[in-house]
């Protein structure tokens, strides 16, 4: 059992938490098999020769559409893996209630193989496939950035169907993740790592769950955290985590080696450093020593393995010490680690969950790109003249000036306020769901993975049965 595959991992964890579902017979079969995988082998060519790619997009659910789910670029993709992601973009999306069914896709490449220039030529090629088979459109399927690709990556993609569909309004909404000048959203990039931290500000807003894990306190200042892995998502979670909670982040663990620094490491200082030199070696600011995955082990509170899936497993997850972990990845732990996790009385804020805030804000741009609208543009309005009414009552009300303009008012209406707020909001809400059925007194729901599948699949069934099916 410890080493089946992600998917069936996947799956199994659906099972526990479908037997505690009423659906009509049947109905969890069709939730949780996969629609359709598109596999496609195409060249281009390179350095004088063709070369050839093998690319993925599976789509798990079209309950709600589009389907959307990142692509990722990574040397060791397969069809389970990229399956077993589009069925968590299927309960993510459920469980924070985004209008969307589940998609993933891959590319089986290492982005470090190739330059700038030859990686829009892949990735153009890529779109043209997707699109030449309809998986890729605003109504029908949206990608974005995942493990190995980035904001430019998806402005190639929105590039290359923008040319190709010229008549589509919606052209842009056909992709998130762009950049901002470019159709995309501010707050996009840093959006997952800003979800895993609203995620874990509202755990510990609830006395009777923090308890659970042993926290007395409301406040995160002083906690130690190890955090796995130091890409997009590691990296924004643990700035954000430590810069704005205090919070400590006394060990990063990275491919290429690990660093230690119990007072808590600089985490810009470090990013800029590994982005640099391609290393942690050298970082100045920490002990830093040999990769070594053992290190999920060290004294800490909380644990955020950000990096890929299958980081936690039956072989490591004993010497865990952290009372809490945070899933910012998909698929961190496996089923057997997840088992051994609970009976050691281990809380875990699972992936479904804490690492929604990338498609939550993706929905803000879709939306965005939809509507043709600046986002936030329509509130701003309609406040400031709510806001005009309201000086000048104050005014007959106390003889004094009030004025029209208020300075913080506007700024707290930009953007990327609105996109915070938005996302904070989605965040607490589906956490609350979550935290009602964990705390029943009957105690149906033993784990808050079980309850955050519950809340996803009931959901997908609402749709179903919606339609009559
Ligand atoms: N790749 C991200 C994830 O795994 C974001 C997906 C999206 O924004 O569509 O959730």
């Amino acid at each position: 059992m410890s080493n089946q595959s992600f998917l069936a991992d996947v799956n199994e964890m659906f099972d526990v938490a479908a037997t505690r579902c009423d659906l009509p017979e049947g109905l969890a079969e069709k939730i949780k098999v996969c629609n359709a995988t598109y596999v496609t082998r195409f060249g281009v060519r390179l350095r004088g020769r063709m070369h050839t790619f093998t690319g993925w997009r599976a789509v798990h659910s079209t309950h709600s559409r589009p389907a959307k789910g990142g692509i990722r670029f990574a040397p060791d993709a397969d069809q389970d893996e990229v399956e077993a992601l589009a069925a968590l973009m299927t309960y993510k999306c459920a469980l924070v209630r985004l209008p969307f069914g589940g998609s993933k896709g891959a590319l089986k490449i290492d982005p470090a193989d190739w330059n700038e220039t030859e990686l829009e030529k892949i990735t153009r090629r890529f779109a043209q496939e997707l699109m030449a088979h309809e998986f890729l459109s605003s109504a029908t399927n949206v990608p974005a950035p995942d493990m190995g690709t980035g904001e430019l990556n998806m402005m190639w993609i929105a590039d290359e169907y923008r040319r190709a569909r010229p008549q589509d309004i919606n052209a842009l909404g056909c992709v998130t993740g762009k950049p901002v000048g470019g159709g995309g959203i501010e707050g996009r990039t840093e959006a997952t790592g800003r979800g895993v931290q609203y995620a874990i500000r509202e755990f510990f807003r609830h006395p009777a769950d923090r308890a659970r894990a042993g926290f007395q306190s409301e406040t995160l200042a002083g906690l130690a955290c190890v955090v796995q892995g130091l890409g997009n998502v590691g990296f924004h979670a643990a700035k954000f985590l430590s810069q704005e909670d205090g919070v400590r982040i006394v060990t990063v663990i990275e491919r290429t080696g690990v660093v230690r620094n119990p007072d808590g490491l600089d985490i810009d200082a470090l990013k800029a450093h590994l982005v640099q030199t391609g290393s942690v070696e050298g970082f100045a600011g920490g002990a830093v020593s040999l990769p070594d995955m053992g290190a999920l082990g060290d004294e800490c509170d909380i644990l955020i393995p950000a990096a890929a899936e299958g980081a936690i497993t039956a072989e490591n997850a004993a010497a865990i010490k952290a009372a809490l972990i945070v899933e910012a990845a998909n698929g961190p732990t496996t089923k057997a680690a997840d088992t051994i996790l609970r009976q050691a009385g281990k809380i875990i804020l699972p992936d479904l969950f804490a690492n929604a805030g990338g498609v939550v804000v993706s929905y803000f741009e879709w939306v965005k790109n939809l509507s043709h609208i600046p986002f936030g543009l329509m509130e701003r309005r309609l406040e400031e003249d709510e806001h005009r009414l309201l000086a000048r009552s104050l005014e007959q009300m106390t003889g004094r000036d009030f004025p029209s303009e208020h300075a913080g008012f506007l700024e707290a209406r930009s953007e990327i306020a609105l996109v915070r707020s938005g996302l904070d909001d989605i965040m607490r809400a589906a956490y609350r769901r979550m935290s009602a059925l964990w705390n029943r007194p009957d105690g149906a729901y033993p784990d808050l993975r079980t309850a955050a599948y519950v809340l996803a699949i009931d959901e997908v069934a609402q749709a179903y049965k919606a339609i009559g099916l």
